[in-house]
């Protein structure tokens, strides 16, 4: 254990995990990503709108009861509610822990075959206590990898575990919970096996640089890809994904790691779920609780039923309330599939190259 810990165990007075059953839904798309999916339902992408939407998940009637956290973009974080309320307010009141986007995009690496590095290192200290005076106590940083016939590259595993680590030091030092996301694309033709041996390629480096850099594991969570086959090859049951998926975080993921909540990586919103449900459900040593942090798979339907209609707004936050509740029970393995007659819940929500 590192000699820093006493000092930011006493600024980790939150880690967000709090009760199983609870998860951290991610709303923290970038202006420029919250655009394509607003165009997707032809809402123009402006302020009031993104507001909008914004408005319409965190006071969807019911829905917060689900949820520990929710990852909010920077214009978010401080955007109010039409009847003038913050939102951050409107979260806590809840018992809802506000969090922070607060990774600046992806580069490309030089020398490398199209691998990237995360930007947003340079002023990330002083960006965390301004966050953290705004009410965020938690954050996110995305890390993106490949699967490719010479990728990910020992260079990407290095660069990507390193700038995770360093944000999550920074993270700590400025009282905030780093969530930790190493995404490997799902792009590719690749089968299971060959994702799981990369997945635990590249969570040994994150927790080994973890380590280096005095990273309090209590005070983070982790969220990984689920190990699945590649986009262009065959599907396999929710089973053999937990299977595998469990196999691969009991091989790398420390026991001192509170919780592990997934992206869902373009997995329809049926498919993250029955897939979450059945990793609660496989027996074996789990020491982390596993639950959702979703960003499409969570949004999709509700987004689609939206519309960007005043008149849609009940039906739309009902969408959004089944989604919340079948992903609650999906972390206890309880969920019996009641949620997938919504409309356009078993729909791939996948995008080749996928970037946030
Ligand atoms: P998806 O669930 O849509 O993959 O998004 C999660 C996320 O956090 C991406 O940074």
């Amino acid at each position: 254990m590192s000699a820093y810990c006493g000092k930011y165990a006493a600024r980790q007075e939150c880690c967000p995990h709090r009760n199983p059953g609870e998860g951290y839904p991610c709303c923290d798309e970038s202006t420029g990503t919250i655009g394509k999916r607003l165009s997707s339902i032809n809402v123009e992408n402006v302020e009031s709108n993104r507001r909008a939407l914004r408005e319409l998940l965190f006071t969807t009637p019911g829905a917060l009861q689900y949820l520990s956290g929710v990852i909010l973009f920077e214009e978010t974080l401080y955007q109010k509610t039409a009847a003038g309320k913050p939102f951050v307010d409107v979260l806590t009141e809840a018992n809802v822990l506000p969090g922070i986007k607060v990774d600046k995009g992806t580069v490309e690496l030089a020398g490398t075959n199209g691998e990237t590095t995360t930007q947003g290192l340079d002023d990330l200290g002083k960006r965390c206590a301004k966050y953290y005076e705004a009410g965020a106590r938690f954050a996110k940083w995305r890390a993106v990898l490949k699967i490719g016939p010479t990728e990910p590259s020992q260079l990407s595993i290095q660069e990507n575990a390193n700038g995770l680590a360093r944000y999550a030091i920074i993270c700590q030092e400025n009282g905030l919970v780093p969530i930790v996301e190493p995404e490997i694309l799902v792009d590719g033709t690749h089968d299971i096996a060959r994702c799981a041996d990369v997945t635990e390629r590249v969570l040994a480096a994150c927790y080994k640089a973890l380590n280096d850099h005095h990273v309090l594991l209590e005070g983070t969570l982790l969220k990984p890809n689920m190990v699945t086959p590649g986009s262009d090859s065959k599907k396999v049951t929710p089973e053999v994904v937990a299977e595998y998926t469990v196999r691969a975080l009991q091989r790398t993921v420390p026991a001192a790691v509170p919780a592990v909540v997934f992206l869902s990586g373009g997995q329809s919103e049926e498919e993250a779920t029955l897939n979450l449900n059945a990793m609660n459900q496989l027996k074996g040593k789990k020491p982390w609780s596993l639950s959702f942090s979703f960003g499409r798979a969570l949004q999709q339907s509700t987004l689609k039923t939206w519309g960007g209609k005043v008149e849609n707004i009940q039906k739309a936050q009902a969408a959004f309330l089944a989604r919340c509740k079948a992903n609650s029970e999906a972390t206890l393995g309880t969920y019996k599939g009641d949620a997938a007659g919504g409309e356009g819940v078993s729909e791939s929500l996948h995008v080749k190259d996928y970037k946030y």
